[in-house]
Formats: structure tokens, C-alpha cells, sequence
């Protein structure tokens, strides 16, 4: 039963209502389609979602880092409704509308390159990767992609290609894209230095790949998916270097750590290096299927006309609601409070890593948080089962968590930025309650 002023638990978890709903997915939905919660969605709003059998969690997953504005922020329902009402779809290409000029035009204002920047918009985070490499190629004539280990860029065939992940993502689903190479990130927890990293892309040019075939350079300044890995300065900034030496296109996949998640609007910003090309999605639009790719002008206007597209892309509810998105960024402060959210979730972490060893590493960046378990901190074993235990004990009582990680042995935070002080504080003291009951 509730003890807590946010979470309302009212019956078991799941509760009978959403047993019978996954019970009937199980037989209607394709499998691979595997669900992290038993309970089913029935409302949500700012950082809870209500099941269907009216309990109340606090949602940490957001989404996977798609509500840094909240659930059903009202300002942006209104301006997709209003969207709705007008028109829904024309295919941009077809029939152009306002909407997606003005947010190429804010996006591009936004954006951490300098000089003049163009945008296109897809619906997902794939299509925008996909087309970040298309307009690489395009502007460079050259065919090469190189992509870190721990990357995760999405789930189509060439993003999947630059994935890192085998299982679930990629086992039993070759062939995979030629002309993708893949080499170390830095990884300080183990071991694996900005310059290690750096040195291995050298030796990846001799013995690869020359750097006149490579078309770009895709990296995730805070890798998502493989565990809140922050890349150093450093690298940043020699990636930079390497780039302008050899002419290729440098693309930061900012699909998760973008829309203010990292403390700044854009990760990029905190290091001080342009990327060329920028990939935005998931916080964009508050769930409403909208990616975009933001970029250097003459890389941009490379290809010849109908060369990307699709009958979707940039839809104008999403934009829409992507410039109310944006509007509620500045009337809240939401950057600036993505800075203070990480600040008190980073020394909870650190108290929680004090008290239980198997919690290796506490990293990220902002509100870009993620705590890694391994059993022994001396091997550094990943531990999964570590991860698991704490995320159903949180369930249980209330909490939503997801784990990241190659092994699955991290728990991040990706709480939506309009969280209170008191939703927060609430949050924090079940997570470490769901520790103490898993670890203790
Ligand atoms: N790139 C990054 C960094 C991601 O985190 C994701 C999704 O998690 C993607 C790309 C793929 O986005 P989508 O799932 O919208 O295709």
C-alpha cells in the first residue's frame, strides 16, 4: 500500500488488469517485441505513469530518455492538438509547411556548430543516423564509417551495422553493412584511456582502412545504450584533430544525450569541439516520432534533390510539438535543472557506492547517470543479475528503472527534467530501499 506522497501502489505489481493484457500480448505480439514491466500504461503525466490497474509509478526510464519535459506536458499536448486540427500530414516534400522551417531554423540556432547549419527531420533515431552516414557520403564521395565499440545507433540495417551489441541486437541478423569499422572507446572504469582509444584509431588507419576512404566518424558523447560511458575531453578533441586532417565528416549521435539530458542542451557543448553533423530525437517531440539530422551547410546541400526523404518524415503534429518542446526548455529552465538533478542523483550514487562494493563505478554526465554492478570489485565481473534484482525490487515498490550496459550490469537514470525536489528525494530513497533489499 502507498507510504510514500507520489508512488500509490494499490494492488500486487503487476496488478490483475495488466496480467491479463500481457497475458493476450504474449499471444498477439510478435516475441522479440520483449517487455521490461509486466504493468500496463493506462495515463501518465510530468514523471509518473498510472496502470491500468490505477498504481502509480515514478518513471526513471522516461521513455528511454524521451520525456525530458515530462509526460503529456500540457503546453505541448495543446500544440499537437491544435497541429492536429489543421492538418496532419502533406509530405513535406509534396506540399512544404511553416512549422518545419521554423524549427530547422531553432534547431539550427541551437546547435553547437558555427557558420551556417541546415537541418532535415525523419521519424526515429535510426533514420537519422542512417541519413547523417547518407549525407557523409554524399558530401565526401567517400564510402568508410567508423564506430566505437559500446556504440548503440539503432536497429536498421546500417545503424545496426555501426551497433556494438551482438545479443539481442545483432545475433542471427547478418550480414551487416560493409565498410564499417570499428574501434576501442575510452573506458576509464576499465582501463581503456583517451589516448589508448586514439592510438587504436591510428593504427585503425593503417591497417583498416585508409582515412581518404573514410566518409565519418560517428560517436555518442555519452554512450547511451553501452552504459553512460562519458568520452573524455581529450578524445573529443583529437577526434576533432584526426577529422580536419583527413577530411572526414565528424557525426555526434546526440539522440539520447540531447535536449538538455546531460546538463547543457547539446553533450557536445561541454567539450568545446563542433561536430559537423549533430543527430537529434527521442526528448524532441515528447514521444511523438520525430528525429533530425542538424549540420555544416555544404555537407547538408550535398546531394542532388530526392536523394533523402521518405513519405513520413518530419511530420508536423511532431514538429509541433517539438517547438513547444523547445518553448518549455526556456520557460522552465530545463537545462539548468538538468544540471541540479545530476548533481543530487551523482551523490546519492556515490553514498550508495560506499556502502555496497559491487556498485564499481558511478559515471555520466548531468542528469545522464548510470551506476555499473560487478561482482568483486577487484575482477570487475560484469553482474546482471546484480542490476536485475535492484530494478524488480524497485518495481515492486513503486519505482521504474532500466539497466544499459554491453552486459546489462548498469542501472541508468533518465528521470524527466520537470521531476520536483520531492518527487526526486522520493525516488532516490526507493532506489536505495530496492538496494538494500536486493544487495543486503
Ligand atoms: N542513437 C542513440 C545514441 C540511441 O540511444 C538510440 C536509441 O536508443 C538510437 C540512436 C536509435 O534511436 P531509435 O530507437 O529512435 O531508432
Amino acid at each position: 500500500m502507498a507510504t510514500t506522497r507520489t508512488i500509490q501502489l494499490r494492488t500486487e505489481i503487476p496488478g490483475p488488469r495488466s496480467r491479463e493484457i500481457v497475458e493476450r500480448a504474449g499471444r498477439a505480439v510478435a516475441k522479440p517485441l520483449a517487455l521490461t514491466f509486466p504493468i500496463v500504461a493506462d495515463s501518465a503525466r510530468g514523471v509518473t505513469i498510472t496502470d491500468v490497474d490505477g498504481n502509480t509509478f515514478i518513471d526513471f526510464a522516461g521513455g528511454v530518455g524521451t520525456l525530458n519535459v515530462g509526460h503529456s506536458h500540457p503546453d505541448v499536448v495543446a500544440a499537437a492538438q491544435e497541429q492536429l486540427d489543421r492538418f496532419s500530414h502533406t509530405d513535406y516534400t509534396v506540399v512544404p509547411y511553416e512549422v518545419y522551417v521554423t524549427l530547422a531554423e531553432r534547431l539550427g540556432a541551437l546547435v553547437p556548430i558555427s557558420g551556417p547549419v541546415k537541418a532535415a527531420f525523419f521519424n526515429a533515431g535510426t533514420e537519422a543516423v542512417e541519413n547523417a552516414v547518407k549525407f557523409a557520403r554524399l558530401a565526401t564521395k567517400r564510402s568508410a564509417v567508423i564506430c566505437f565499440e559500446g556504440a548503440f545507433h539503432g536497429r536498421t540495417f546500417l545503424s545496426l551495422s555501426l551497433t556494438a551489441k551482438s545479443k539481442p541486437y545483432k545475433d542471427g541478423l547478418g550480414p551487416f553493412s560493409p565498410e564499417v569499422y570499428r574501434v576501442p572507446f575510452p573506458y576509464e572504469y576499465r582501463g581503456v584511456t583517451a589516448a589508448d582509444a586514439l592510438d587504436a584509431l591510428e593504427r585503425a588507419f593503417a591497417e583498416q582502412v585508409a582515412p581518404e576512404s573514410v566518409a565519418a566518424i560517428i560517436v555518442e558523447p555519452v554512450q547511451g545504450e553501452g552504459g553512460f560511458v562519458v568520452a573524455p575531453q581529450e578524445f573529443m578533441a583529437g577526434l576533432r584533430a584526426l577529422c580536419d586532417k583527413h577530411g572526414i565528416v565528424l557525426i555526434a549521435d546526440e539522440v539520447q544525450t540531447g535536449f538538455g539530458r546531460t546538463g547543457r542542451f547539446f553533450a557536445c557543448e561541454h567539450y568545446g569541439v563542433e561536430p559537423d553533423l549533430v543527430c537529434v530525437a527521442k526528448s524532441i517531440a515528447m514521444g511523438l516520432p520525430l528525429s533530425g539530422v542538424l549540420g555544416r551547410a555544404e555537407i547538408m546541400d550535398a546531394g542532388s534533390p530526392g536523394a533523402v526523404g521518405g513519405t513520413y518524415v518530419g511530420n508536423p503534429v511532431a514538429q509541433a510539438a517539438a517547438l513547444a518542446v523547445l518553448d518549455v526548455f526556456e520557460s522552465e529552465g530545463l537545462v539548468e535543472r538538468s544540471g541540479q538533478i545530476g548533481e543530487v542523483v551523482r551523490g546519492r550514487m556515490l553514498s550508495w557506492q560506499e556502502r555496497w562494493p559491487v556498485i564499481g563505478d558511478v559515471r555520466g554526465l548531468g542528469a545522464m547517470l548510470a551506476i555499473e554492478f560487478v561482482s568483486g570489485s577487484a575482477a570487475k565481473t560484469p553482474a546482471p543479475e546484480l542490476a536485475r534484482a535492484v530494478i524488480d525490487e524497485a518495481l515492486t515498490r513503486g519505482l521504474l528503472l532500466i539497466s544499459c550496459g554491453i552486459h546489462s550490469n548498469c542501472i541508468r537514470e533518465l528521470a524527466p527534467l520537470v521531476i520536483t525536489d520531492a518527487e526526486l528525494d522520493e525516488a532516490l530513497g526507493v532506489w536505495e530501499e530496492a538496494l538494500a533489499a536486493a544487495l543486503d
